[in-house]
This record gives C-alpha cells, structure tokens and sequence, in this order.
C-alpha cells in the first residue's frame, strides 16, 4: 500500500535491515524474520529479500493474504523459505492458499483447527501447522485447559501436523516484569511438553526481539525477531537500553518545504490559533501532514524536524498535507529545501523512538505509518 499523493519519501535502507538480522543471530539460534503488515512499513519483499541473502529461512507475516503476496514473491525470485501466518485463517477463503501456497498457519482455536481438518480431509493433503498457545497475552491460542480435547482432535485428524508451537509474550521489553515473562515460559513448555508427549515433534518459538535479546533461557529452537530488524530498540527509555546498541535504523522519511515567510510577533499560524510567534519569526512550510501519516496528535508537542543540517520546532496545529517549521535561525533555507521528520544524517537524526515520543506511541506504530509513503530502496 502506498500514499500516492503526497510530497513525502521514505527511504528503507536494506543494508541497515540486514546489518540488524545478523546482530539478532548472534544473540539467536534460528531467528525467523517477523515481516508482517508490509515489514512493520519497510517494505515486504524488499525485506524478505534482504533477510534471505542473510540466511533467514523462515519469514513470519500476518494474514493469510500477505502470506500468499509473499510466496508468489520468493517464487518468481527462486528463494525457498517457510512462510508462516501469525494471524492463521480468518476468512473462509484464507483455507485453501495455504495448502496452495505452503503457508504454515498459527492454529490456536478450535474453530480454526475443525476448518483445517475439514479440509485437509477434504483435499486429502497434510497440512504443517503452528500450534498456537496463550500463555499470558490473552490474545490468540489455546490455553492449558484445551490440551485434553486438543489433542484429541489432532489424534482424529492425522493430515493436520502440528510442526511447531507458538505464543507470545506481554512484557519481554519491561525489566520490571520479568516473573510475568517466566510465569509465561514455565506455562509454555508444559503445553509443549505435552504436544512431545503426544508424539509431535515440533520446534518450540517464544520469543520475540526483547527475548531475544534479554531472556536467553526463553530461546528454545527458534526465535521471532521483528522491531530489531528495523533497527529500533524494544527497552528505549528503560534500564535494558544497552541491550539494543547495533541495531542501525532503516527508515528515513523527508519531503520538501513549499514555503518560507515570515510570521510577525503576537501573529497565530495554522487552525486554531494554537501557536502565537513569541518574536519575529521566519517559518518553512513542510509538505506533511495527518493525511501523510504525520498524525496531527504530534501539534504543539514539541516535535522537531531537520532542516538545513539543525533540529528545528514543529509550530502550530499540523494540516492535512501540511504543517509548520520555525527557522528564524536558518537564514539560507528555501522552498524546495528537505525537511527530514524521522532519520537523517549523524547524531541530530530522529529516532524512530523520539518520533513516537513526541506522537505518544511506540516506534512500531510509527514506522508502520510513515512506511505507507512512497518508499525508494538504498543498500540493497
Ligand atoms: C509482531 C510479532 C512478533 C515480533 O515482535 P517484535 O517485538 O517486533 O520483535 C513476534 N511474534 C508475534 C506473534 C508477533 O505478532
């Protein structure tokens, strides 16, 4: 998906991404790469790429749909990896692509796992699937109380092949939750445990990029890294900071400045009134706004921008497809000149986690927003 529109480039730097996965396989032993919802903005099969000539095998994406887009990808590129869906079939017709299209779903409700039988018999073909177990986040999955008639119903429906177990955890990033995150390993390897008992050998993935990189122990045989890979930090502004130092961030976002004027002392600029010049002032204005998915919740939050190599206040409401700059101190700056809202060169550039900061999100949001711009690929 992509905003055609609009004035604002972001620009995915694949070097970064797999720069980061080879970080993450230091810490991991088998790290499949978390590629949904478009790469968190990044760009599916430009990451899916990257992350393939990394060694990544296995790519973890969200709907059935996505996974289908991806496997039509990596075939006309001759790349073998495991697609699996995260999300497992929502939608009757998200069945059928995944014996067509070798998409390995997360199973975690019965509903969903009588639909998989059903046709598995019905087409008289196996399926691998991902048992899918909640251990705390209360999301998707069966819980341990499923287990008897859980495995009961695999027992009658030998074409579904419960190939790997799954579930995911509520509070890795938080050093003050780390009994929550163990209370949720103990509860999975027991639902594991017994899936072995059971006869099924499957290959055990808990965790996810703050486990990765600060709980070891929950490491099992593979791993799901996702925010990392885009080079931001799960632990920012927490005492676990340092754990995410190497990651390089991936996405830049910049778009011009359509004008430059002055605004005089007392003035207001923008709906609203909001911002009223302090002193004479010289204001860009920035072709970016709410519709851009520079959300108008970031106005009169102290958000800055880059402009001219300098770190300069966003003033007043932000527009539709426009919003404010001061640079009275910026004398050379022009219309047509850059404005970068997240990235940029050396220590003044944004973070993706600043960004979030000033917005009152987390970097993932961030990134997934500003990534429906047009995007061009560096670094390939
Ligand atoms: C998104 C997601 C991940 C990746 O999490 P990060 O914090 O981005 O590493 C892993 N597992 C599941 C089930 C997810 O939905």
């Amino acid at each position: 998906m992509s905003i055609l529109y609009n004035k604002i480039e972001v620009r995915i730097d694949l070097s970064a991404i797999r720069s980061n996965y080879r970080l993450l396989k230091s810490h991991g032993s088998h790290v499949i790469g978390v590629i949904k919802a478009d790469a968190y903005g990044h760009g599916l099969f430009e990451v899916a790429e990257a992350l393939a000539a990394e060694g990544c095998d296995t790519f973890a994406i969200g709907s059935v749909e996505e996974g289908v887009a991806l496997r039509k990808h990596l075939l006309s590129k001759g790349i073998k990896a495991r697609i699996m869906s995260l999300l497992g079939p929502v939608d009757p017709e998200d069945y059928a692509p995944l014996w067509e299209y070798e998409i390995i779903p997360f199973i975690g409700g019965f509903r969903q796992l009588e639909e998989v039988a059903g046709h598995a018999a019905r087409l008289g073909r196996a399926l691998p699937i991902s048992v899918k177990f909640d251990t705390g986040m209360a999301r998707l999955g069966f819980v341990e109380e499923d287990l008897p008639r859980l495995l009961e119903r695999l027992g009658e429906a030998p074409l579904v092949r419960p190939v790997m177990a799954s579930s995911h955890l509520a509070t890795a990033d938080d050093p003050d939750a780390v009994d929550f995150v163990m209370e949720q390993g103990r509860r999975f390897e027991l639902m594991v445990g017994a899936l072995r008992g059971a006869g099924y050998d499957v290959e055990a993935n808990l965790a996810n990029t703050a486990a990765i990189l600060a709980h070891p122990k929950l490491h099992y045989q593979s791993q799901r890294g996702g925010i990392s890979l885009y080079g931001a930090s799960p632990f920012a502004g927490t005492a676990w900071e340092h754990l995410g130092a190497g990651l390089v961030p991936a996405m830049q976002a910049r778009t011009r400045i359509v004008s430059v004027h002055p605004l005089k002392k007392g003035h207001t600029i923008s709906y609203g009134g909001i911002f009223t010049a302090p002193r004479d002032m010289t204001v860009a204005i920035v072709a970016a706004g709410y519709a851009d998915a520079y959300s108008r919740g970031l106005s009169g939050r102290g958000a800055q921008m880059l402009i001219g190599g300098r770190r300069v206040p966003q003033v007043g409401r932000i527009c539709m497809q426009m919003c404010a700059a001061d640079v009275t101190d910026l004398p050379d700056v022009r219309p047509g000149d850059w404005a970068t809202l997240l990235g940029g060169e050396g220590p003044l550039a944004i973070t993706g986690d600043e960004l979030a900061g000033w917005w009152g999100t987390i970097s993932y949001e961030v990134f997934c927003l500003l990534g429906m711009n047009r995007r061009v690929f560096i670094g390939a």
